[in-house]
This record gives structure tokens, sequence and C-alpha cells, in this order.
């Protein structure tokens, strides 16, 4: 890794650069009832649209890498013979503008199901290998809890990383393509201050987390109390409705369809996204339903995420960005889930 100091001045140069392609970054998308500013990532037209000081926002990236509808492939019938057409949905490059550390460990853990070895996803990873992503540092806001789940920080899957070392942003380089980027830009090697200032930033962030989920030995914890009774309290809540995996940046489960028009010359296969918190997630042929009950669909969610995935991966497939517990309509958040299924009551620490 190198790394690089430049003025912030120099932001909008490095900016210009880089809008020769599409660029997605965090946007305003005015308040909530509470005056409370909201971002979201969007398309990015100009420099200033840029909210790089942006606290969270309310979606992931995932409707740019795993759209919520997607064509697969559509078939047309040519004298008594199906063509199939193959579309990746990956036109070109996109610049990813100041993800946070923890949306980037969310991508780091989608790869490793949808751009593994055994079973690449096709559309995912033409999109993927499209991406060209700036981190940047973040303020760790009161329903954040990345620290507790190892993703506060990255050390892969960006190209360069920006940290606000308040006159001056500190880069850390993981590419070519990225110091070429800077080679356009007023930048230099860093100094011992500035060193020693990225250290002390690190500390401050530290401090300022203030929600903790205690993860020691979870997934032995989930192991013993599958069948306790928090599970039905919590599923008594639950409204069924998918919005915590519509937001998860690593929620990827889904649905494919195969339709044939009416004139049954053309059909197409599509993947929706789907969400196992919905009724007819483990519905079967023949109308058979494995998970009936919203508590065992709430529970496979977490069991998926701090216990299934961590067997196989060896870490959880959370992140703790807290969306979906800021978007549950039922006020139902990870670090009040897992405390309870410790026997803890409340969560912050
Ligand atoms: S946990 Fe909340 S957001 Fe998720 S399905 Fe249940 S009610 Fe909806
Ligand atoms: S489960 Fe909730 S907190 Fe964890 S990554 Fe998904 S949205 Fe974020």
């Amino acid at each position: 890794m190198l790394f690089r100091v430049f003025s912030k001045n120099e932001l909008k140069n490095l900016y210009d650069i880089l809008a020769v392609n599409h660029i997605v970054g965090p946007v305003s998308k005015g308040c909530n009832k509470n005056s409370t500013a909201l971002y979201d990532f969007d398309f990015v037209y100009d420099f200033e649209e840029l909210q790089l000081e942006y606290s969270a926002t309310i979606h992931s990236l995932k409707r740019f890498i795993l759209p919520a509808k997607e064509t697969l492939c559509s078939f047309t019938l040519q004298k008594n013979n199906w063509q199939k057409h193959v579309e990746l949905n990956a036109y070109k490059p996109i610049v990813y503008f100041g993800l946070h550390a923890c949306d980037i460990n969310a991508l780091n853990k989608l790869d490793k199901v949808l751009a593994g070895k055994i079973y690449p996803d096709p559309y995912y990873a033409a999109k993927r290998n499209n991406m060209f992503i700036i981190g940047v540092g973040c303020t760790p806001q009161p329903f954040c809890f990345c620290h507790s789940m190892g993703a506060d920080s990255v050390l892969h899957g960006f190209d360069m990383f920006l940290t606000d070392l308040g006159d001056s942003y500190f880069a850390e380089i993981l590419s070519a393509r990225a110091f070429e980027c800077l080679s356009g830009i007023t930048c230099r090697e860093p100094g011992k201050s500035e060193h020693q200032r990225f250290l002390e930033v690190a500390q401050e962030k530290m401090k300022r987390f203030t929600c903790h989920v205690d993860t020691t030995d979870l997934t032995k914890i989930l192991d013993l109390e599958f069948q306790a009774d928090v599970w039905r309290e919590w599923g008594e809540k639950c409204l069924s409705c998918g919005t915590c995996a519509n937001v998860c940046p690593t929620c990827y489960c889904y649905g494919v369809e195969e339709n044939v028009d009416l004139d049954m010359r053309h059909a197409a296969k599509t993947r929706h996204l789907y969400s196992c918190n919905l009724i007819d997630f483990a519905e079967v042929a023949g109308g058979h339903n494995f998970r009936p009950h919203s508590h065992d669909r709430l529970k496979y969610r977490y069991y998926h995420k701090h216990r299934g995935f961590v067997e196989a991966f060896e870490e959880s497939l959370c992140v703790g960005c807290g969306r979906c517990g800021n978007a549950c309509l039922a006020n139902i958040t990870v670090p009040e889930v897992i405390a309870s299924v410790r026997g803890k009551e409340g969560y912050h620490g």
C-alpha cells in the first residue's frame, strides 16, 4: 500500500479527473420528520452534490450491483428455435466515491459468495469488476456497531481510501489506477506529523462508538439458544415486511422467474431480490411452507448472518451498519436482538 496526502482544495480536481466516468456517491435526500439530514447513494452529476461528510446512507450500494429486479436472459422464437440472449447489465465502469469502511467490507463479504471460485455469479462479477472505489473515513453514529463486527476499518476491496486530517486528506492507495489518478493532482508523501494525525483520527473515531454488540462465542450461544423464547417475542413484533433485507448491504437472497409473453415468441428469465422474512420465502412446490411463522423466519435471518456464514467463512455476514434497525417499523435492531439472546437487557455499552 502507498500513502499520499493532498490538500482538500485538490479534491475537486480529483473528482474532475474521474468524472469522465459515471460517479455514484452519497448525496443529500432532504430531512426526516425530526429534521435530521438524510443521505443516499445516487449518481452524482456535480462535485457540489457529493456529500463526503455524510452520516450514513439509508440504503446500501446494492441497487447498483444487485438490482432489486434484473433480467438475466431473454429468449426469442425464430424458425422454431429459441434464441437465447444473455446480458450481464454492466455497461461502463462506475466510480463509487465516498464509501464508508462498513460498505466496502460488505462488498468483500458478498464477493465470498457471489464472486467465489465455486459458483461465481457472472452478473454480479461483471458489475463488481467495473467498480472503482474511493473510501472515506466516517464518524460513528449512535446506531453504528461496525466496530463490534470488525468492519470499522478496511484493508482491501478499494482503490483509494481517504481520511480527513483537517486541511488535507490522507490517501491509502491500493491500485495502480488510483495512483495514476493522483498523479493528475498535487499530492506528496505524508510526513511524520501526518502519520501522527492519521493515528489520532483513528483513535478519536474509536472513542465515538456508543453502540456495542458482544460477539464473544456468539455462534455457540446461538446454537444453545435455538429454542429460546426470545425468538417468539421478536417474531410477534416482526411485520414480515422484508425492509431489513432491502436496506442491508449483505442480504443477497433472490428468486428467479421465467415468463413467456402472450405472443408465445418472447420469454425472459428475471431475478428479483427477496427476503427470508417474507411469508412465502420457504414455501415449496405443493404449497408446504417450511417457515410459516414470523419468529422462525426472523430467527433464520439472524442464524444466516451470525451462525451459518461464520461457519462457512469464519466471519459474520453483518457489518454493523445499523440500517436494518433504523428502517424497521417494529424497532427490531440487531444489538437488541443479540443482547436478548445472550440474556442481557439493553445494548448500549
Ligand atoms: S425485522 Fe423489521 S424490517 Fe425486518 S421483516 Fe421484521 S418488521 Fe420488517
Ligand atoms: S444485518 Fe443490519 S446491521 Fe447488519 S449489515 Fe445488514 S443492515 Fe447492517
